[in-house]
């Protein structure tokens, strides 16, 4: 089913949860409504499910109008940061619970009903627990429950908010795993919110980035991290360090530091940079002389993480470099060394710009 979301608002009081929002999300897409706590996810996700009235704008799923439409006649599913199961119930009733409560007329019958909650247990890997009660789950569990429950009226559309919020990290991303199957294997339109960029970039087909009730950028992952719209998603995306200083004929300098910053205007500029595009080496070079202190380091991982410090940095940098670089350069915390920037971002240009100060003589 797919979703339109034409020019929804909504104020709380003096509060601008939304600004006008448009949004077209396709049939069978996973959509990540990404941003800060405050940034109008919750809000935004409430009125596409009828639990909450917009102040203007329309909602449609496919051609139909769903705007003035109940929660109950919308076909969602739902799953929330607390799983939500009655405690009371068995892990089979918890899941056969929408199809018990229909009107007669159309309930299932409970031959149909018990498979179909068969069915869905096993999806989730689960069908051993039917007779269990909620608290003698884990929480991953649980959340698992909560979404064979939700799964189970069919619904044309899957809404979740922060459903792995509260989980540990592993347990997380197993379940993002789940989802992301269950998504493939069902063909439901999922719109889910989040506040973790890993977690958006890893599930979504398309990330919608907000912001203060506006949208910043709706782009697939590879897009958003490559291409991001501005200073907001790219800071919002990852870790980002800073380098400011006088610009005057294609250098930047900051105290004894200075850089080649090919095509950029002089005066007073800020450039932005990941961990991985600041390389390290024992000597400064024709096009960067950046002297720094390694003042911390961390060897775990698929790289090697470090923190860089100098007279000349406001905040320190942090750098993310190979293992096999790290031994070459023999590094300690205290070692001297010299950064050399392989790319350089600015975003106080009409457009994005990055620089390859590397790349150019
Ligand atoms: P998010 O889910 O991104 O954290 P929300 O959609 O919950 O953000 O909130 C967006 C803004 O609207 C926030 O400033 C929040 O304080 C406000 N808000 C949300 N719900 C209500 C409410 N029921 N009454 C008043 N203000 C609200
Ligand atoms: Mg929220």
């Amino acid at each position: 089913m797919s979703i339109r979301i034409s020019q929804i608002d909504k104020r709380y009081g003096r509060t601008r949860a939304l600004e006008p929002i448009d949004l077209d999300i396709h049939d069978g897409e996973l959509i990540g409504l990404l941003g800060p706590s405050g940034s109008g996810k919750t809000t935004l996700l409430r009125i596409v499910a009828g639990l909450e009235q917009a102040d203007g704008g329309s909602i449609h799923f496919g051609d139909r109008d769903v705007t003035r439409v109940h929660v109950r006649d919308r076909r969602i599913g739902f799953v929330f940061q607390h799983y939500a199961l009655f405690r009371h119930m068995t892990v089979f009733d918890n899941v056969a619970f929408g199809l018990t409560a229909m009107p007669r007329a159309r309930r299932p019958s409970s031959g149909e009903i018990r498979g179909r909650v068969m069915q869905l247990l096993e999806m989730v890997r689960l069908q051993d627990f039917a007779q269990r009660f909620p608290a003698q789950l884990s929480g991953g569990q649980q959340q698992r429950v909560s979404l064979a429950r939700a799964l189970a009226l069919q619904p044309d559309v899957l809404l979740l908010d922060e459903p792995f919020g509260a989980l540990d990290a592993k347990v997380r991303q197993e379940l993002r795993r789940w989802l992301r199957h269950l998504h493939e294997e069902l063909h439901f339109t999922s719109l889910f919110v989040t506040h973790d960029q890993e977690e958006a970039l890893e599930l979504s087909d398309r990330v919608v980035v907000m912001s203060n009730g506006r949208v910043e950028q709706i782009a697939t992952p590879d897009t958003l991290y490559r291409q991001p719209a501005n200073q907001f998603v790219f800071e919002f995306l990852g870790d980002v360090n800073r380098l400011e200083g006088d610009v005057e004929d294609e250098v930047l300098t900051c105290g004894d530091a200075r850089v080649a910053v090919p095509g950029v205007e002089n005066g007073r500029q800020e450039l932005l940079l990941r961990p991985h595009e600041i390389w390290l080496g024992e000597q400064p070079d024709a096009r960067a002389h950046l002297p720094v202190s390694v003042t911390a380091v961390v060897p775990v991982g698929a790289e090697v993480r470090l923190e860089l410090e100098a007279d000349w940095l406001g905040e320190p940098w942090l750098a993310t470099i190979g293992h096999a670089e790290f031994e070459r350069l023999d590094v300690k915390r205290g070692k001297r060394l010299f950064a050399q920037p392989s790319r350089l971002h600015r975003f106080d240009t009409p457009r994005p710009q990055t620089l390859a100060p590397l790349a150019t003589s």
